[in-house]
């Protein structure tokens, strides 16, 4: 990561990627997504600030995970919550 911007990026040496291309939290209340994030210190894939339900940033606020990566095809990046730092990979 050459170009991170803040601790929490600069620590991610192996970008976790989405296991399942779905948001874990709303397929269980059958709610809609817009994009999905896979958390990097859990693997979770939420979904984005777009989406009603924001499950990627409640996530990172309740269990204190600060860094996502898009799991969007094609999308090669890492954003961190409490520092709003972003970083392409
Ligand atoms: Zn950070
Ligand atoms: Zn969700
Ligand atoms: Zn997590």
């Amino acid at each position: 990561m050459s170009d991170a911007t803040c601790a929490h990026l600069g620590a991610v040496t192996n970008v976790r990627h989405a296991k399942r291309r779905e948001c874990a939290e709303c397929v269980k209340m059958d709610a809609q997504w817009v994009h999905l994030r896979t958390c990097q210190e859990c693997g979770a894939t939420l979904c984005c600030d777009s989406s009603p339900n924001r499950h990627a940033s409640k996530h990172a606020r309740n269990s204190g995970h600060p860094v996502v990566a898009s799991s969007e095809p094609g999308e090669r990046w890492l954003y961190c919550y409490p520092d709003e730092a972003f970083a392409e990979y």
